[in-house]
């Protein structure tokens, strides 16, 4: 049997047919509708389309939202038109398949363990960096999500009291210094405040934003003052390792997200900084920190091995 995942985000849908080892055999994607009926329509003809000729048995969405703890509503999402919608019901009735429903995140740390880099791990971490921070946590292989569904928050705990606002409504918070948006916030703040060169001044000046993308760019090439970013980056996330491993203590912890790509740049200097930083340091055996082995698949992988394991415990 093969099962289908959807990664639903802001700005597209994505979906794949999955073998049971991960393996993606074909995949589709479409932008996001607006509303939530065109949504429907839009997961409805990818997986009619990929289905089509196959044996699929089940279908997994993972979404860029809240999920009820039940798992068979989506409670919100800031860029998803579904909202406080019962969507497993009606799309189990419109694809004829059973349908499971997945925060992204947790899909994502779901597929890296069973076929990616937390392969094994006994708790397991993900780490996604990318416009916010998404995170999962596993325990023994099963997906930690709190009393009412929303753990971990990882993204939203306040590092910096009275610092940079966020999206949340809170200011300081860990994304705001450890993400994608952050780098490319903080190399503004720098150029800003100094007269180094940078070949990111120029956008700058032009009052565009500076990406975390251009950052890394621009690191990777060796300009001074992006490196300095990067290395400040890096010392955040190593802060944050700490404390995930203070409050966790896993074993292995997965970095994902957009930024993950340009692991080398930062990784080394994080893993000191969490060595430094954790409790008990040199008491104690250390997380294995790495990069996600499954890229900007994971969520699709997950969702769809996610409703191969439903599927075959009930
Ligand atoms: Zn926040």
């Amino acid at each position: 049997m093969l099962t289908v995942g959807v990664d639903i985000g802001g700005t597209s849908v994505r979906a794949a047919v999955v073998e049971p080892d991960g393996t993606v055999l074909a995949e589709a994607s479409a932008a996001t509708p607006e509303s939530a009926g065109e949504l429907d329509d839009t997961v409805a003809e990818l997986v009619g389309d990929l289905a089509a000729g196959r044996s699929v048995g089940a279908v997994g969405l993972a979404v860029a939202g809240f999920v009820d703890p039940d798992r068979r509503s989506v409670a919100f999402g800031a860029h998803l038109p579904w909202r406080d919608d019962a969507v497993v019901d009606r799309l189990t009735e419109r694809l004829g398949l059973p349908v499971v429903l997945e925060h992204d995140a947790n899909a994502a740390g779901l597929a890296e363990h069973r076929v990616g880099a937390a392969a094994g791990a006994t708790v397991a971490v993900l780490v996604a960096l990318g416009t916010g921070i998404g995170a999962a946590l596993l325990v023994d292989g099963a997906v930690y999500r709190g009393a009412y569904g929303v753990a971990p928050e990882l993204g939203h705990l306040t590092v910096v009291r009275g610092g940079r606002p966020c999206p949340c409504g809170k200011h300081g918070c860990l994304e705001r210094y450890c993400s994608g948006t952050a780098l490319g916030r903080s190399a503004e703040e720098l150029i800003a405040a100094s007269e180094d060169f940078s070949v990111l001044r120029a956008t700058w000046e032009r009052a565009e934003p500076v990406t975390g993308r251009d950052v890394a760019r621009a690191a990777e090439a060796g300009d001074a003052l992006a490196r300095r970013v990067v290395d400040e980056f890096g010392e955040w996330l190593g802060q944050a390792l700490a404390l995930v491993a203070d409050v966790f203590d896993p074993d292995v912890v997965v970095i994902g997200g957009e930024v993950s790509a340009s692991a080398p740049l930062y990784l080394d200097r994080a893993r000191r900084r969490y060595a430094d930083e954790v409790t008990g340091t040199g008491h104690r055996r250390l997380a294995e920190v790495r990069p996600a082995m499954l890229g900007g698949r994971a969520g699709v992988i997950g969702a769809a091995l996610d409703a191969r394991e439903r599927a075959q415990r009930t």
